[in-house]
């Protein structure tokens, strides 16, 4: 599904490499976990996948079921099935949820080549959703995240992944201080999307998160690279001796 090969990254800012050869391949219908310490480049990482601007790819490649992602943008990426949610959504004061949802599935649609979702159809399926996430109405008429609760946001987040129907979702945790009821909402929101068509890299600080999301792969990131890979019991390990052991193994 993702396959991320030798991935070197810089700011365009200033000559500062971020990451320094990420390898990453993962396939369908899996859920991977990244975690490790505060500034390795996880976020970095999630943010030029999603085609954010002001990051440098100096090296290596990224693709989504073999084409190439660094090479469109970010509309182009959510086209082809790319998802990312991030720590901190948007609000977009004046725009309706509902709206704002139906502009981004109906932009997909169109960039496929297929027809628009009647408004009919579209409320349909947003409410069947919003019905399953245990979205209340009320929220799907209100401005996109404006005055929303934390746990509102996730919904919300959650929702959009729902109607969008990606194939490959990254999920930006990281530094996000999600409570217990957000944790369990992401948490539930992954395991009710996941399918096997679908894949999933989980960014995130709290080991807590994967033992309700369970992912078949984790990864150990440091200093821009991968430098270890295991099973769900990495994560485990973390939760029990931090980083220091796994930095000094590889180092
Ligand atoms: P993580 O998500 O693992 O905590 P980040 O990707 O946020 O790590 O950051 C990796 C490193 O890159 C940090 O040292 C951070 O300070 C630096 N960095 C990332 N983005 C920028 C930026 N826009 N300007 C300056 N430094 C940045
Ligand atoms: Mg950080
Ligand atoms: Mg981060």
């Amino acid at each position: 599904m993702l396959e991320i090969k030798n991935l070197h990254v810089q700011l365009e800012e200033e000559d500062k490499q971020i990451l320094k050869g990420v390898d990453l391949k993962i396939g369908a219908g899996e859920v991977h976990a990244i975690m490790g310490p505060n500034g390795s480049g996880k976020s970095t990482l999630s943010y030029v996948l999603s085609g954010k601007d002001g990051y440098e790819v100096t090296d290596g490649s990224a693709t989504l079921e073999d084409v190439d992602l660094l090479d469109m943008d970010p509309e182009e990426r959510a086209a082809a099935g790319l998802f990312l949610a991030f720590q901190y959504p948007v609000e977009i004061p004046g725009v309706g949820n509902m709206t704002f949802l139906r502009t981004a599935v109906n932009a997909q649609r169109k960039s496929r080549g297929e027809e628009e979702m009647s408004a009919g159809d579209f409320l349909k399926e947003v409410r069947a959703r919003a019905k399953d996430l245990k979205i209340d109405a009320d929220m799907l008429k209100r401005p996109v995240n404006v005055g929303f609760s934390g746990g509102e946001k996730k919904r919300n987040e959650i929702l959009q992944m729902a109607m969008l129907a990606p194939k490959m979702c990254v999920l930006d945790e990281t530094d996000s201080g999600l409570d217990v009821d957000a944790m369990k909402l992401v948490s539930e929101g992954v395991n009710a999307l996941r399918s096997e068509g679908r894949s999933f890299l989980v960014i995130t600080h709290y080991q807590r998160l994967l033992d309700h999301i369970k992912p078949d792969v984790v990864h150990i990131m440091a200093n821009g690279r991968i430098i270890k890979t295991g099973g769900p019991e990495l994560a485990l390990e973390v939760e029990n001796n931090g980083y220091a052991d796994i930095l000094a193994e590889v180092s």
